[in-house]
């Protein structure tokens, strides 16, 4: 009994201690201004936390932009929810580019394409969240130079937060961003022979 007392007491006192070294680092981050964030890495989850993020936005009555690099097979789930959304506005980057189209300078034009209209939205201060989805494969490819994106990323509204997704992400993008995840494959459903569920993959 008496020594429950004292776990207890302990993780008390460990609480303690934890929340004033929390608390002083909320109190340090005071600095308010658009973000930079890269989703990368082989596991699942990129695509889907970026549109979390969008739901966050709208519900903070933000006006979100959405270029999507790669087209899927069909409609998903958030394209379909989120075009119902009166404050998004969602591009689906000309054909995109997958192993179907075959053609690397259908391929480029469509990325190109894609990125001249992305680039009205990172100019365009009204727009809170920018999400272009995929785009790191623009640079694997070379469909597109990074070189080109990365001033247009810098010089966009100073409130203006962007998240870019796509695996491989090129080490001078993850230089430039603010935030940076790389999600872990550690286990797919998918490698078990389970077909993309509506809900959770599309
Ligand atoms: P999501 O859109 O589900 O967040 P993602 O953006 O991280 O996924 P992508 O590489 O864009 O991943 O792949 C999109 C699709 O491929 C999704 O249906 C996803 O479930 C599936 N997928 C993602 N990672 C893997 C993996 N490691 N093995 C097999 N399929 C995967
Ligand atoms: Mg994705």
């Amino acid at each position: 009994m008496s020594n429950d007392k004292g776990l207890s007491q302990r993780h008390t006192d460990r609480m303690i201690r934890k929340k004033a070294v929390v608390d002083a680092a909320i109190d340090r981050a005071t600095e308010q201004r658009g973000l930079l964030l890269v989703l990368t890495g082989n596991g699942k989850g990129k695509s889907s936390s970026a549109f979390g993020m969008a739901a966050r936005a709208l519900g903070h009555g933000m006006k979100v932009a959405v270029f999507q690099f790669i087209k899927g097979k069909g409609d998903t789930g958030e394209q379909t929810f989120f075009q119902r959304q009166s404050e998004i506005h969602w591009e689906q980057c000309g054909e995109g580019f997958t192993w179907e189209t075959q053609s690397r300078e259908r391929d480029i034009a469509a990325a190109r394409a894609g990125w001249d209209k992305a680039r009205l939205a990172l100019a365009d201060d009204s727009v809170g969240l920018v999400i272009l989805d995929e785009m790191t494969y623009l640079f694997k490819y070379g469909y597109l130079p990074l070189e080109e994106v990365l001033p247009v990323l810098a010089a966009r509204p100073a409130h203006q937060h962007v998240v870019i997704t796509g695996r491989a992400a090129p080490p001078a993008l993850l230089e430039a961003a603010d935030t940076v995840s790389e999600i872990a494959d550690v286990k797919h459903a998918f490698r078990a022979g389970i077909a993309a569920q509506p809900g959770i993959d599309l």
